[in-house]
């Protein structure tokens, strides 16, 4: 079996991530690709949408696609939320899999500010995508060569935003239609997320 994760704070879940884990999952044949919202990112200053907001809205987005599943993980547990804990949840899971963590250009390139990312890159696999504003080809010269052994990299069709772009144009009244899926859009406005900072 090869399993995909898509880690992210997904707050909201927006076009970006769905074109870059459907890329993911039919370029390297994976069967199944599992969504992980982040439970209390070490990363962000800002503060983040409740747990439950952002995990039905990846719920709501993924719905439709039957090898898309989401997992609670981040959510359950204590502290902090880490990778590496994750990635190790998922091989105690599925000790067979082989496991393809799924990011963005962003991301990839700053692997080695994660936490113990040298065991990190020996548990799984990492496919980077392309992001609009990020150059991807970096990790060539930023990673290790230890780490680009485990790295692949693929082009997604370029989508120019961020979820911090969407909190932005709610809470200017700007639209967000077609910048995420409808029922994510329906949800924000009947719970009024991102209207105030
Ligand atoms: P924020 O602005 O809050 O940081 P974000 O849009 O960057 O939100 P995250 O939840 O931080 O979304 O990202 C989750 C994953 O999705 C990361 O690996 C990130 O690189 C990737 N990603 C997010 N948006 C895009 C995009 N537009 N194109 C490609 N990858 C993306
Ligand atoms: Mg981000």
């Amino acid at each position: 079996m090869r399993l995909g994760i898509m880690g992210g704070t997904f707050d909201p879940v927006h076009y970006g991530h769905l074109v870059i884990a459907e890329v993911a999952r039919t370029e390297f044949s994976l069967d199944c690709v599992v969504w992980v919202p982040a439970g209390d990112p070490p990363h962000k200053d800002e503060r983040v949408s409740s747990e439950e907001h952002r995990y039905a809205m990846v719920v709501l987005a993924t719905g439709t696609n039957p090898d898309f599943r989401v997992s609670r993980m981040e959510l359950e547990r204590e502290g902090p939320s880490y990778t590496l804990d994750t990635v190790r949840g998922f091989r105690e899971e599925h000790p067979e899999a082989d496991l393809f963590f799924i990011t963005g250009a962003d991301a990839i390139l700053e692997i080695l500010t994660w936490h113990r990312h040298e065991e990190l890159v020996r548990l799984c696999r990492f496919i980077g995508v392309t992001r609009p504003g990020y150059d991807l080809a970096r990790v060539n010269t930023v990673l290790p060569a230890a780490y680009l052994e485990q790295i692949s990299t693929i082009s997604a069709p370029g989508v120019d935003l961020s979820s911090t772009d969407v909190r932005t144009r709610v809470r200017a009244g700007q639209p967000i239609r077609y910048l995420v899926p409808e029922a994510v859009e329906a949800y924000v406005r009947k719970h009024g997320l991102y209207r105030e900072t």
